[in-house]
């Protein structure tokens, strides 16, 4: 199985992606989505008066700050227009997609934090009436309904709280690490507006010097190095990913030509733990 994760930011053409997706599939490959819809998000909160407002972590990583209303503009987009379009596009190509928030049948469930600790101009704060949460189980028993039948689940954010079953926020690319892991999934290629980690954002997306093509959670260099914004979590999900089990997550350009086979046949950026080195350093 092949999980794809569609990124939700600006720029970003289905047309492509859904074309070899519905290839692969025809072809025999399983393969589940899960998609953002960040750059919508903002315009329509922006649109409906409700600006985004975006939050830095005492840990250093970006989130949005979700407060109920919020989450309301949140799940209008990603399960509404984003999800039925990306719906649209796979049935008018053949394939009989199903689409579903991670709090359908409780897909992604896990604890929400209802405050951050934030910084804010250099200093730490807490913020309350946050909807946040993480992903810590995938229930699947929905999906292999859907799978078992021949369809195709495309699923996004939000989530389900498992305590309080609240709808909450969560990172799409690290939700999507844990159906990868869930599944034992052979690849997780997470596509976005970048043609994978680039050692320098500034310089040009398009110099293939400036690509990282490859990093290998077992040698001794930081994975972080380079990432900055919301690059982090895609780290930060392909890290948890190779560390369940996934072989290989491919941080890739959406924006190409049959994206997902091209990062499947080595365009991209590839994370995994080499066995070499992990028996190298198990010894160590
Ligand atoms: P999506 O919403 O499409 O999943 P994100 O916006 O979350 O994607 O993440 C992709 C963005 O990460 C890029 O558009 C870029 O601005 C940012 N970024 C930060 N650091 C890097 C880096 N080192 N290499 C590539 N992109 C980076």
């Amino acid at each position: 199985m092949i999980i794809v994760k569609i990124g939700g930011s600006k720029g970003i053409d289905d047309g492509p992606l859904l074309d070899d997706i519905s290839a692969l599939i025809k072809s025999g490959k399983e393969v589940l989505l899960v998609h953002g819809g960040s750059e919508e998000t903002n315009q329509v909160a922006e649109a409906l008066g409700h600006p985004p407002k975006f939050v830095t972590s005492v840990s250093g990583f970006e989130s949005r700050f979700t407060d109920r209303r919020t989450l309301e503009i949140f799940t209008m987009v990603y399960c509404g227009r984003r999800n039925k379009s990306i719906v649209e596009g796979l049935q008018q190509r053949g394939i009989n997609a199903v689409g579903l928030s991670g709090a359908d049948g409780r897909v992604f469930e896990g604890p929400i934090k209802t405050s951050v600790k934030v910084i804010e101009d250099g200093k730490k704060k807490v913020l309350r009436g946050d909807n946040t949460g993480k992903v810590t189980k995938v229930n699947t028993k929905l999906l292999d309904v859907l799978r078992e039948s021949g369809f195709t689940p495309v699923l996004c954010p939000p989530a389900i709280s498992e305590e309080e079953s609240m709808m909450m926020n969560v990172d799409g690319d690290r939700a999507a690490a844990m159906l990868a892991a869930a599944y034992h999934a052979e690849a997780l290629v997470i596509l976005s507006n970048v043609p994978g980690l680039l050692k320098d954002i500034n310089a040009g997306i398009d110099n293939p010097d400036n690509l990282v093509e490859e990093i290998d959670l077992a040698s001794d260099s930081d994975p972080y190095e380079f990432a900055k914004g919301r690059m982090k979590k895609k780290i930060m999900g392909a890290i948890e990913a190779v560390d369940s089990g996934v072989e290989r997550v491919i941080l890739a350009s959406a924006n190409v030509q049959q994206p997902i086979s091209s990062a499947l046949g080595g365009s991209g950026t590839h994370i995994h733990r080499s066995a070499a080195s992990a028996a190298v350093s198990n010894a160590g």
